[in-house]
C-alpha cells in the first residue's frame, strides 16, 4: 500500500473527539430521525455487533458509557482458545465453535492481532501418570478440534511430548529435579485484548457506523434510547428500527428481569526477569484438580501475566474490579508448584480483576455455569446479547444481529465478518513486507507506517516514553488522532497497557499528557 492510500484508509477508520462531536450532533439534529441499529456497550460484543450491522449495509450508532473496551474485554487472559477446556467438561458445540472463530481470527480477520502460542504443561514429581495421560488425551482431542476447524498444522503445531530440556529451552525456571519432561499444545494469543476492541470498532466506522464514546444509554427498549453525553451531562432520546444491549455483565441494567451470575478472574502482572525469559504459556495444574490449571503467559513490555480465578462475585457490579488477597494467594502457591524459586508479592508489578458475564442456570460453582453465549429478546423488542468470550465475538454478534433483524423485520445483506478483516490486517506475505519494526505490526499490522509518522522526522517520538515499557509518543498521537482516545486513561489503561503496572503508569504521566492535555 503507497503511503497516499494507507493515510485514506487511516482516515476512513480514525475515531477521535472531532468526529464523536460531529457524529452526536448530527444524531440530535432534526434531520436524523432514525437509525436502523443502535447498538449498546464498546466490549468486543458490541463492538462485534456494530461491525457487523455497519458492513451489512445498515444505519448503526455503537454507544459507550466509557471507553473502548472499558469492561470486561481488557480483563481477559488475552488467548484465542480452542476450546480445549470446553472439550473436557463434554461441551463439543462449544469447543468446536471456538476452534472455529480461532481460526477466523488467526488467517482472516486479525492474524496481525494474534499469534500461535505453544503451551507447556510441565511433568512434574507430583504430576501423576494418571493426570498427564489426561492432559496428552485432552491436547490430543484438541489436535482433532483444529484439523476439524481447518487450520493449518504449519500455523498451529500439533501437541506433542517434550523433553526435559525443550521445557526448561521454554520456561527456564521451572523446577529441573525430577522434571520428566512436558507436554505442548499451541493456541492463539492476543498482542492485547483491548486493542481487539479498537480494531474492531475502528472497522465499523470504516463502514460507516457512528461509534460514540462517553455516550451512557440511561434506559433503552426496542425502539431506541435515551442517551447522555457523559461529557456535557446532556440527554436525548435516539429512535432505532432495532437496539442490541452487549453491555456485559451491566446487561441487567438495561434489561431488568435478567439475571446474571457475575465471576470474577484475577490474573497477577509480573516481570519477565521473574521466569527467566518466558516463551510458552507455562500450564501448572492445580493441586487436587482435575480440570483446572494456573498459567503464565508472556505479554508485551516485558511482562508475563499469572492466572486465572474463577470466583462468584454476587452484589453490586463495580466499574472496575479488584482482586482480593486471597485470589493473590492463591495464583503464586499454585504457579510456584512448578518453579525452582518461588514467586512472592514483592515480584509482582500488579495485578487486574475481571468479571466474567455469566448467565444465572443454577448451576452450583461459577467454574461449571456454561459459557456458551445466550440471545435474549425483550416482550419490548430489546435484544441482549450476553455471555459467551472473546474468542467467539464474532459469531455471538451474527447470532444476536440476526435476531434483532429478524424480529425488526429489517430485510438487510448476510452476515459478511467471517472474510472481513480488521483494520491493519494483512496476509503473512503482506505483513512481513510492512516496513516498520516487528513490535509495531504486531499492534497495528499494514498501519504500522502510519504510526511512525506521527512521529513527524523526530527520532524522540520514536523511543520509548518511561522506563517499564516499550510505547512511544508516536503511538500515544496515533491512539489520539485514530484510535478514539480522548483522555489520560484512555491512552495509558486501554490503547496501551502501561497502567496494568501502577508504576510504569506513574512514570509515563506526563507523556500521555502531553498529547491529550492533564
Ligand atoms: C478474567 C477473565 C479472563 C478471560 N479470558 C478470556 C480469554 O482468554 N479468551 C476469551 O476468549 N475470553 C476470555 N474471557 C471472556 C471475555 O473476556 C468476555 O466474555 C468478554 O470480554 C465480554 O465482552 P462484552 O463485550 O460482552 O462485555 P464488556 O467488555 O464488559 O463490555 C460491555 C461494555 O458495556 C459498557 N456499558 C455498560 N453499561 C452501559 C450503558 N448503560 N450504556 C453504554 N455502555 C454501557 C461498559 O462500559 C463496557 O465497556 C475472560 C473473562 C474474564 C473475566
Amino acid at each position: 500500500m503507497n503511503a497516499t492510500s494507507l493515510n485514506a484508509s487511516v482516515d476512513a477508520a480514525s475515531l477521535n473527539g472531532d468526529r464523536r462531536a460531529r457524529e452526536l450532533a448530527e444524531l440530535r439534529s432534526p434531520e436524523v430521525d432514525s437509525v436502523d441499529v443502535l447498538v449498546i456497550g464498546g466490549g468486543v460484543t458490541g463492538a462485534g455487533v456494530a461491525l457487523d450491522a455497519a458492513s451489512r449495509g445498515l444505519r448503526t450508532v455503537l454507544v459507550e458509557k466509557h471507553d473502548l473496551g472499558f469492561g470486561t474485554s481488557r480483563w481477559s487472559s488475552k488467548l484465542v482458545h480452542g476450546g480445549l477446556r470446553y472439550l473436557a467438561s463434554g461441551a463439543v458445540g462449544i469447543a468446536r465453535e471456538s476452534a472455529v472463530e480461532r481460526d477466523i481470527l488467526l488467517r482472516r480477520t486479525a492474524p496481525h492481532l494474534v499469534q500461535p502460542l505453544p503451551q507447556v504443561v510441565p511433568l512434574l514429581p507430583g504430576t501423576s501418570f494418571a493426570g498427564a495421560a489426561l492432559v496428552r488425551a485432552g491436547f490430543l482431542a484438541g489436535d482433532v478440534l483444529r484439523v476439524s476447524a481447518g487450520t493449518p498444522s504449519a500455523l498451529l503445531p500439533r501437541s506433542r511430548r517434550l523433553r526435559p530440556a525443550e521445557v526448561l529451552r521454554y520456561a527456564p525456571t521451572v523446577e529441573a529435579a525430577g522434571l520428566r519432561g512436558g507436554l505442548v499444545f499451541w493456541d492463539g494469543q492476543l498482542v492485547d485484548d483491548a486493542r481487539l476492541v479498537v480494531a474492531l470498532a475502528r472497522t465499523a466506522a470504516k463502514h460507516g457506523a457512528r461509534v460514540l464514546t462517553r455516550c451512557a444509554a440511561l434506559e433503552a427498549d426496542g425502539s431506541g434510547a435515551r442517551l447522555r453525553d457523559e461529557l456535557t451531562g446532556e440527554s436525548f432520546r435516539l429512535a432505532a428500527r432495532t437496539v442490541i444491549n452487549a453491555t456485559g455483565v451491566w446487561a441487567g441494567e438495561l434489561a431488568p428481569g435478567l439475571t446474571l451470575r457475575p465471576s470474577r478472574g484475577t490474573h497477577l502482572v509480573l516481570p519477565q526477569s521473574a521466569f527467566g525469559g518466558l516463551t510458552a504459556g507455562l500450564t501448572v495444574p492445580v493441586p487436587g484438580e482435575t480440570n483446572r490449571f494456573v498459567f503464565a503467559l508472556p505479554a508485551p513490555d516485558g511482562r508475563v501475566y499469572v492466572g486465572l480465578t474463577d470466583e462468584a462475585a454476587p452484589g453490586p457490579v463495580p466499574d472496575v474490579p479488584e482482586p482480593a488477597d486471597s485470589e493473590i494467594e492463591f495464583l503464586l502457591s499454585t504457579i510456584n508448584t512448578a518453579l525452582r524459586r518461588p514467586l512472592t508479592r514483592a515480584d509482582l508489578l500488579g495485578s487486574f480483576a475481571g468479571l466474567r458475564p455469566l448467565l444465572d442456570d443454577g448451576t452450583g460453582r461459577t467454574a461449571d455455569v456454561s459459557r456458551k453465549h445466550a440471545v435474549l429478546t425483550a416482550d419490548d423488542g430489546l435484544v441482549t446479547v450476553v455471555g459467551g468470550k472473546l474468542t467467539t465475538y464474532r459469531r455471538m454478534a451474527e447470532d444476536a444481529l440476526d435476531a434483532a433483524l429478524a424480529r425488526a423485520g429489517i430485510q438487510a445483506r448476510p452476515c459478511r465478518t467471517r472474510a472481513l478483516p480488521l483494520v491493519g490486517a494483512g496476509s503473512p506475505a503482506t505483513l512481513a513486507a510492512v516496513p516498520a519494526p516487528l513490535r509495531l505490526v504486531r499492534r497495528y499490522g499494514t498501519e504500522a507506517p502510519a504510526v511512525l509518522a506521527e512521529a513527524d522526522g523526530d527520532p524522540a517520538a520514536l523511543t520509548p516514553i518511561a522506563p517499564g515499557t516499550e510505547t512511544t509518543l508516536a503511538e500515544l498521537r496515533f491512539a489520539a488522532r485514530h484510535e478514539g482516545a480522548l483522555d489520560v486513561d484512555d491512552l495509558l489503561d486501554r490503547r496501551t497497557r502501561i497502567g496494568l503496572s501502577p508504576t510504569d503508569r506513574q512514570q509515563a504521566l506526563a507523556a500521555a499528557e502531553s498529547v491529550v492535555g492533564g
